[in-house]
């Protein structure tokens, strides 16, 4: 049998939700114009703040890290230097906007940034452990067919400062985090210099153990972590195995196949020693056949992986060739379970958390959320 993470419920009921619309401009207001110094890792901010001394960059980077959203709270910093900063520098270039709960550990914050929202979501499994999914682009150029993000093409990537800021605006509601996940919307490895900032700074007040990075399989970014790190660990949607499939499906495979993306999984693999993750969305009839499940086992054959089976998460208009993408049912999904354990793969089934804010993966996008009418606006 599977193993479940969390034992969540569906969490569809529109009475469980509780959305919160924050009175304050969706896009940043004046404060913003100034550089934010969120999301500069400690080296960049040594160097800024030059010529005070280092010892004053590392405070001002642990509050920062800390969470404030202000330079006034710096009290061991003298109120000179306080103000100085402060007409200088932001600590908040991003306005959290919308904050949509479901009464059941998930929620998802909408945040403006110059050009548009991003979504950032919380997601608790069963053992009450909370999980802070961030996104890294406005948008997704990879065009996957069941994706959201991926209909709304790509705006533009996201700065340091937008990405960990999402991570603050979280924590001032939820202060127990305990993993962070790349999964929101974007592609984290076509956005990895701003990325790998963002992970210098966040990886100070978090492990790189509990950081994980997803990726659709982009065999240079990959390549780039297994070189220079950082360590942290990797999850990729493979969706099937199954290469003709794959390249339908996604169309990044086609400079991106299966083979080239298992070497550099394993050199991945051999360079930190992190069990990889594969995700799989499942998709009703079209991913779930014996085939699939051994080309999954082949593909993993050498590697230590686990694979996570996401059932997927309607979104309105999705096709594939014409067909509309359905969930797969009970039966399928207990079929194709079966047939990867049948090949000694580890599977978790993640349930459908999220759902209820629509901020389950692949939910995320431009008008998603369906909001409560109260609440919306
Ligand atoms: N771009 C990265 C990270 C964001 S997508 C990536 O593709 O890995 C995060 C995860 O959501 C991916 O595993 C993707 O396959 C999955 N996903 C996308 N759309 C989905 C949907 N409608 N239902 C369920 N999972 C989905
Ligand atoms: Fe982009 Fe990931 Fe969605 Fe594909 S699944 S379109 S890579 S966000």
């Amino acid at each position: 049998m599977p193993r479940f993470d969390g034992g969540m419920h569906p969490l569809t009921a529109q009475s469980a939700y509780a959305a919160l619309s924050i009175p304050r401009a969706p896009t940043p207001g004046p404060a913003a114009q100034k550089p934010s110094l969120s999301g500069v890792p400690l080296r960049e901010l040594e160097s800024i703040l030059a010529p005070l001394p280092r010892y004053r960059a590392v405070q001002v980077f642990s509050w920062i890290n800390s969470g404030v959203d202000s330079f006034e709270a710096m009290n061991n910093l003298p109120l000179e230097q306080r103000r100085e900063l402060d007409g200088r520098f932001c600590l908040r270039k991003t306005a959290l906007t919308q904050k949509l709960e479901d009464g059941a550990g998930a929620a998802k914050l909408r945040i403006g940034v110059p050009g548009g929202i991003v979504e950032a979501v919380v997601l608790t499994d069963g053992a009450g452990r909370r999980t802070a999914c961030l996104s890294t682009q406005l948008g997704c150029a990879m065009g996957c067919v069941f994706c959201k993000t991926g209909l709304m093409g790509l705006t533009r990537n996201l700065d340091s400062a937008e990405i960990t800021e999402q991570f603050y605006h979280i924590r001032k509601f939820y202060p127990d985090i305990a993993n962070i996940v790349f999964m929101g919307m974007g592609e984290p490895l076509l956005n990895l210099q701003e990325l790998r900032r963002s992970l210098d700074v966040l990886c100070r007040t978090m492990s790189p153990r509990r950081v994980t990075v997803s990726t659709c399989g982009l065999v240079d970014g990959i390549e780039s972590l297994a070189v220079e790190g950082p360590a942290v660990r990797l999850a990729v949607s493979i969706t099937t195995a199954r290469e003709e499939l794959r390249r339908r499906l996604m169309p990044v495979s086609a400079a991106n196949p299966l083979p080239r993306l298992k070497d550099v999984l394993l050199r991945h693999q051999r360079r930190w020693r992190r069990r990889i993750t594969l995700e799989a969305v499942l998709l009703g009839g079209i991913n779930l056949g014996g085939d699939d499940a051994s080309a999954m086992a082949a593909f993993a054959e050498g590697l230590d992986v686990v694979v996570n089976l996401i059932p997927w998460n309607p979104v309105d208009g999705l096709h594939f060739e014409g067909v509309p993408l359905r969930e797969p049912s009970a039966a399928e999904l207990d079929r194709f379970c079966a047939a990867l354990e049948g090949f000694g793969l580890k599977t978790i089934l993640r349930r459908e958390k999220g759902r209820g804010v629509c901020g389950a993966c692949g939910q995320l996008g431009a008008a998603s959320g369906k909001l409560p009418e109260a609440a919306s606006g």
